[in-house]
């Protein structure tokens, strides 16, 4: 990989003096992107790197299908909801038809941090409360309702000083690294949020929203039976469950399209975005039509352009690739492939504490050594801008910033695995070994 261009420095000198500098872009000094296509990114110096961080472009990038879909929707119309159009009603069936019976009533709006605010004031209507639950370190958006239960130290390190009142923050049910270690763990966290249930006044409380699989800590799988654990507590209360599905649903697990499956349970409200749209900015929520219902008690809902014709046109020709080129298979066939290879990585390397996830939803936490699990935060940034020059582009998340995020395009080869593989091998050899 050659230095960057010029052009790419004053552009990047551009972004600074303008782009406000909270919104942080991937590495100290990156490579200027141009163009991409399926998996692969290419810079402006022809440089071709393997995207195994982006979990927007689920189709791949460029798709000529949602192109086409785009274009043509374009030049016929784009207009808001209120109008009548085939769009909004074909993509809302066919979202009722994705979810399990009884969740029939769909929203269509524009990002994640949407969908997971409607999802809060929904449960919130619903039960006429006003206190939700949600658990610690996770990620759920930037909207002033969805930062409310994100308390993700990664995101912001001040955020457990400053969540609001309304917020009740459950200890984060992490089996690798948690208060509570192993599939087994999930009796333990259970007990410990009766005895906080116990200590508060549970009759505010409208629900509790988690992700069915750790995103933020990397994919890692809840402990067996904890999810129903959490439901059948939160229903008793009289409160309803949000499953958010921005992150880990939509087929990317390969073995579940939901991640709520993966713990068989049945949640009142989904909250999907990201690869919904491949990149356009389209998610929804989907619920009952009891919850759906009491939402009038609030007036009507409508959002300018959630929903719209274009974004329609693109979710539906989402949906068609992911049906034609059996994109939820090729997540549980390559990602099966990507998790053995990185596995015998970890036989291989000290530095691999463990490998989470399921399909092309997976994490490589890197730890300073195995005993303590104490995460190897700067050799995981070192791993990131290493692998950059070896032609990959891979992030870390979790508050330890210490795990690899492995979420590349649905599309993904094993030939690209195997090449990203042998990078990672390479990198940790070289800067672990
Ligand atoms: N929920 C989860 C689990 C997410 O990971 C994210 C985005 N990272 C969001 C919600 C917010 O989505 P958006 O960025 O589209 O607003």
């Amino acid at each position: 990989v050659a230095a960057p261009a010029p052009q790419a420095e004053a552009i990047l000198q551009q972004r600074d003096s303008h782009f406000a500098a909270v919104q942080e872009h991937y590495y100290d000094d990156p490579p200027q992107i141009e163009r991409g296509w399926r998996e692969f990114l290419i810079d402006t110096r022809a440089n071709v790197y393997v995207d195994v961080v982006n979990n927007v472009a689920t189709t791949g990038h460029a798709h000529p299908h949602l192109t086409r879909a785009a274009q043509r929707q374009w030049s016929l119309l784009n207009t808001n909801s209120r109008f009548h159009y085939a769009g909004s009603a074909a993509l809302s069936q066919r979202l009722a038809a994705l979810a399990p019976d009884g969740l029939d009533q769909v929203f269509l709006v524009n990002s994640g941090s949407e969908a997971v605010d409607l999802a809060l004031r929904l449960a919130m209507t619903a039960t006429g409360r006003a206190r939700m639950l949600a658990a610690r370190e996770a990620y759920h958006g930037w909207t002033i309702g969805s930062d409310a239960v994100t308390s993700s130290l990664g995101d912001n390190p001040r955020a457990m000083e400053s969540r609001p009142a309304w917020v009740e923050l459950m200890d984060a049910p992490n089996q690798i690294r948690g208060t509570h270690r192993g599939p087994d763990s999930a009796a333990a966290y259970l007990s410990d949020l009766d005895d906080q249930l116990a200590a508060i006044d549970t009759d505010q409380i409208a629900g509790v929203i988690l992700e069915p699989i750790f995103g933020n800590g990397g994919g890692v799988a809840l402990p067996d039976g904890y999810l129903a654990g959490v439901y059948e507590r939160v229903r008793a209360l009289g409160g309803v469950c949000i499953s958010d599905e921005v992150q880990v649903g939509y087929g990317r697990t390969g073995h579940y399209f939901w991640g709520f499956e993966q713990q068989s349970v049945v949640p009142d409200i989904i909250t999907v975005a990201k690869s919904m749209g491949n990149g356009q900015p389209l998610g929804a929520v989907v619920t009952t039509a009891a919850i759906a219902e009491a939402f009038a008690a609030e007036g009507s809902f409508f959002s300018s352009a959630g929903g719209s014709p274009v974004s329609c046109a693109i979710g539906m020709a989402v949906l068609d690739v992911m049906e034609r080129e059996q994109l939820q298979h090729n997540a549980l066939v390559v990602g099966d492939h990507f998790r053995t290879e990185l596995q015998r990585l970890a036989d291989r390397h000290q530095a691999i504490g463990a490998v989470h996830g399921f399909g092309l939803y997976l994490g490589v936490e890197l730890v300073t050594d195995r005993e303590s699990f104490t995460p190897a935060t700067d050799l995981a940034t070192d791993v990131c801008e290493s692998l950059l020059r070896e032609g990959c582009i891979v992030q870390a998340t979790g508050d330890g910033h210490n795990v690899l995020k492995i979420k590349p395009p649905l599309v993904v080869t094993a030939d690209s695995v195997d090449f990203v593989v042998a990078a990672i091998d390479r990198v940790l050899t070289r800067l672990s070994d």
